[in-house]
């Protein structure tokens, strides 16, 4: 099996952003994402997310999909603008 599903990248999006995938892996992992457009955004978006919640980042700095994504779970109370 070479190939990774969609289903495994949803289950190792965090060892692969803490750097903590093995190397075939690791580059498996990396080598699904160009190819598939929501694999891609969803691991952005848990990026995005993870600078969120260690403070690098503000909920202005999100991309938007992001920004709806977690005002769809509930996880972020929207702001007036200012
Ligand atoms: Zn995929």
């Amino acid at each position: 099996m070479n190939d990774i599903r969609c289903a495994e990248i949803v289950e190792l999006v965090t060892d692969f952003l803490d750097g903590s995938l093995d190397e075939p892996a690791g580059r498996r992992f990396a080598d699904h994402l160009p190819g598939c457009r929501g694999c891609e955004r969803y691991v952005e978006q848990v990026r995005q997310i993870r600078r969120l919640l260690r403070g690098q980042a503000t909920h202005r700095t999100l991309l938007p999909a992001t920004r709806a994504a977690l005002l769809g779970a509930a996880l972020l109370v929207p702001v007036s603008p200012p």
